[in-house]
This record gives C-alpha cells, structure tokens and sequence, in this order.
C-alpha cells in the first residue's frame, strides 16, 4: 500500500488532521493506496508557498526564456516518464492502456508549445492621440492559480492549465480529484526535477467541499481554473463572483454527433462509437447524443450495433480492450441509473443495458456499451449528462430540425457532424453553438486548438495561443515626454 502525502514548497508533507483516503482500482476494486485528505489549513499552507515563490525569489524574477526551457525541460522528461504515467492512470482510473500509453506522451506537447510560447508574448506600442505621450502595455502574470481537476483525464486535464499558467509566469495550487489523485502527485517530481522553484507548483489532496472550495476562496489566490461538473463549477463561479477573480471553467456536455443521409454511413459508425464509447463515454465531449436523418436511420442503428456488439470489454491493462470500468462507486450507480430512467421514459434499450459480468470482468463496475432508440430530445437522457457508455439516438428529417435539435440543450461543448456536402458542413459548423465542431471526424483535440464551452459548458479557453491569455493581465503604461502644466483639474 502506497501513502500520499500534499506536495507543497518542494517538500512532502503530512496533512495537518493527519487524515488519509483510501484510493481503488476500478478493474478491480482493490485499495492500493492512501491520500492526504487536506482542509483549509493545509491550503493555507500551499496558498502561501505559491505566494512567495511567485513574489520574491528565483522564479518571481526568471526571465520568461528561462521559464520556457524549464517547461521544455519538463516536456522531455513527460516523455521517458510516459509509460509509468500510463500504467498509474490504468490503475487509478480504469482508463485504457492502449489510449493512456498514447496520451501521456502526448501530454509533453502542451509543455512544449506553451514553453515556446513564454517568450513570444508581446505588448505593444500604441498609437496616441495625444501629442508628447507614449503608451504602451504589457502583459503580466497574475498571481497563485489554484486548479482543480476532474476525475476523468487528471494528467491531461491539469497539462492545459498549468503548462500556460506557468509560461505566463504564475505560481499553482493543484487539487486533483479526490478519486485519481495519484498521477498529478507522482507528476509533482517530474516538476521538481525539471528545476521549477520550490513553492512554484503544490498539490493539495481531497474532497471538494474540504480543500477544493478553501483553494478557490483565498483570499491570496488570483484565479481558478476548475474542470468538473456544471454543478461544483458554478459553486467555483459563485466564490470567484466574491472575489470577483477570474475563472476558466471547463464544464460538462451533451454533445450532438449529427449524422447526414449523405454521410459515409461506416466512417459515421466508427465516430459515433469514438464519441460514446471511447473512454467508456467517460469524457466531457462525449458525443451522447447521437442525430440521425430518418432515411438512414435504420441501416445505422444496425451497423452500429453490430460493431458495438463486437466491444471487448474488461482488463484495462490490456492492449486488446476496447472498453473498461467506471471510474468511481458513484458514476457507476449513477449510470445504471440512468439506464433505468431511459427505460422508464419510453427508450427502446438496443444493445447492453445492464452491469457487464461476463468474461474478464473479475470484480470491476463494468456497463455494457448501451445504445436506445426512441429517444426524444425533451427526454431525461438526452438532456443530462450521463458520463458513462449510454448514447441516445434521436432521428430528424431536415438540417433545420438537426441544427434546431443539435442546439437545444443547456450545454454547448462540443457538436459532431457527417455529411459530404461540404456547404451543409459549413452551415452547420456556423449554427451549431459549441465551442468545438468537428466535421467528419469526432475527438480530435490538440495543444494548438483552443477547447472549451458555449453556454453552460464553461467559460474561456484551454489549449492554444488563447490559454496563454487566460493567465495574464494587461497593463497600460503612460510616459510623459514633457512635463505637465496644464490645469491640473481637466482630465486628458
Ligand atoms: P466534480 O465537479 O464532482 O469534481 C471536479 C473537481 O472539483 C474535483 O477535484 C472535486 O473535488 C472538486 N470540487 C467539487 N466541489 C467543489 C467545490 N464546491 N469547490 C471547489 N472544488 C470542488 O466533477 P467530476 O465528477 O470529477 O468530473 C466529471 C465532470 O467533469 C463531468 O461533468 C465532465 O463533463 C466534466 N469535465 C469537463 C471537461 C471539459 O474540458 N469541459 C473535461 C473533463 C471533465
């Protein structure tokens, strides 16, 4: 059994109840290791080291050239380490081997392109209208980011907040789910080795009530970037609003994946299984909502079932599976529950529909790959987010009613389309109101491509130049030429 202590100025240290969790393993519900359990004295604490390596010292007077190497530095080491961050996030989350052994390699690009990136942020000289004075601004770090993480991609979710956090120069406070928080605590010694200042990055462990709502309440934190529920992120929004500090939220989805009689009906199957199925549909922008255009309706629901049927289900460990457990007791009883509504309103249940025991399934909370029909848009499981391998297929007759069924939802992350009338694809991806809208394909994200949310989905953006923003304050500087001798009253 492994213990976790919080990470805080460069140091691992007890938490100060002296209180630990217990974590599990999804595939097999074995306990393998404890967990600081943190309250707002151990924030205090981390709050406060964030505080002085971003006001004096080392890093509070690095050059930004030197902060991109220390992040390039950091993305090398992501690299030789990838394999091991894989496996922690096999045996924490339940999340496949075949898509983590891919993903923590690839978690180093965020590092790399934001450590390009330190150096590249310029302000600028303005032009004045006003004779002898010259303006110009600059962009500033803010201050103690604190970042709170979801459950369902801890490494990859923290990467796009703290890899632009940290060229811009801020200091960070992490609190990681309190269900997978091993992998952001193994990465905190990646941090150090890089050469990062202690006291530059700190990881607090525990609930969100007990350390996550403190982190996000300090009075010295300057900002929070929160991935989570549309729930816990208005709570976040809520504190930030008192403080009025800034906030990028990262929100959850119901995201339509509409598919045209003109698709390629076998590329359509591949994303909308990718879209649901991918992660055992436990992603943001699962594509849970899948339209269908009535004329193909049919013929798809059957390739799709029939693909979906073929799903090996079980060890995470293994390159050969497709899909694998539920995270947590709770998202597990929470789909099943939504199963049950689905029933209940009237959904015709096509495939799967029930906890999987079968083969390979050894003592893992496993849901089958479940797909209804019948569903209509108004219904419970097409309007909440289930987070979990259920898809909803709604069929509709013309691209108004697509665009009209597509957009009536609170959330806005994320919208799939096939089609090969490449005009219908442009008005689509005009009218659709996501942040993202993938045409013919379903998934694809990249460090260089700014993601986030319409609507309830969230607030600002992750990934790409626009991030970098999000971590900074704009200045305006004023300089006189000539002394002033005008009347002092008259504001100019
Ligand atoms: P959650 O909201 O329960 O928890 C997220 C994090 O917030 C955890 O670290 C938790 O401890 C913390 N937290 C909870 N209450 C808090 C509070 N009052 N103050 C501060 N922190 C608090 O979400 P979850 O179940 O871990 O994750 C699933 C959700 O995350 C889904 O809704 C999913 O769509 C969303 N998500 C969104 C994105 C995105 O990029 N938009 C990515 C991944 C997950």
């Amino acid at each position: 059994m492994k213990t976790y202590r919080h990470y805080i100025g460069g140091a691992w240290v007890e938490p100060s109840s002296g209180e630990y969790f217990d974590t599990d393993n999804p595939y097999t519900g074995e306990v393998w290791a404890k967990i600081a359990r943190g309250n707002a004295q151990d924030v205090d604490r981390a709050v406060a080291a964030a505080k002085a390596a971003f006001e004096a010292g080392e890093w509070a007077t690095m050059r930004p050239t030197a902060r991109g190497k220390l992040l390039v530095k950091l993305a090398e080491i992501i690299e030789r380490e990838s394999e091991r961050l894989a496996e922690l996030e096999v045996r924490d989350n339940g999340k496949l081997i075949a898509e983590m052994s891919l993903q923590t390699k690839y978690l180093a690009e965020w590092y790399r392109y934001y450590g390009g990136m330190a150096d590249k942020i310029e302000g600028a000289v303005l032009p004045s209208d006003r004779p002898g004075m010259l303006n110009f601004t600059t962009h500033e770090p803010l201050g103690v980011v604190a970042m709170i993480t979801a459950w369902n991609s801890p490494l990859l979710l923290l990467a796009w907040k703290l890899a632009p956090a940290l060229a811009a120069g801020n200091t960070a406070v992490v609190k990681p789910s309190e269900f997978t928080s091993t992998s952001t605590l193994e990465f905190m010694d990646l941090v150090r080795e890089a050469g990062f200042p202690d006291g530059v990055v700190n990881c607090v462990t525990g609930m969100g009530i007990e350390a996550g709502a403190p982190l996000v309440e300090h009075p010295d934190v300057a900002k929070a970037a929160f991935t989570g529920s549309d729930m816990a992120g208005q709570k976040v929004y809520e504190s930030a609003a008192r403080k009025i500090m800034p906030v990028t939220l990262e929100l959850g989805g119901k995201s339509p994946n509409i598919v045209f009689e003109d698709a390629d009906i076998d590329a359509a199957v591949n994303g909308a299984i990718s879209g649901i199925f991918a992660a055992t549909g436990q992603t943001c922008l699962a594509g849970s909502r899948l339209l269908v255009q009535r004329s193909v309706h049919d013929a798809l629901v059957a390739r799709l079932v029939e693909v979906a049927s073929q799903a090996a289900i079980g060890d995470p460990m293994s390159m050969d599976t497709h899909v694998g457990p539920v995270t947590t007791v709770p998202q597990y009883e929470k789909v099943l529950r939504y199963i049950e509504i689905a029933k209940r309103d009237g959904a015709t249940c096509v495939l799967g529909g029930k906890p999987y025991t079968g083969s390979g399934s050894q003592g893992g909370r496993f849901v089958e790959p479940t797909i209804f029909t019948g569903v209509t848009n108004d219904m419970t499981i097409a309007q909440e987010e289930i987070f979990g391998p259920v898809l909803s297929i709604i069929p509709f007759d013309t691209e108004e009613d697509a665009v009209r069924i597509g957009n009536d939802i609170v959330y806005g992350l994320a919208a799939g389309v096939w089609t090969s009338d490449i005009g219908r694809a442009l008005r689509m991806a005009e009218r659709l109101k996501a942040g993202t809208v993938w045409i013919n394909t379903y998934r694809a994200v990249s460090f260089m491509s700014p993601f986030g949310g319409f609507k309830r989905s969230g607030q600002g953006r992750e990934s790409g130049k626009e991030a970098m923003m999000e971590y900074m304050q704009t200045k305006s500087v004023w300089i006189a030429q000539q002394m002033a001798t005008g009347n002092p009253f008259v504001m100019r």
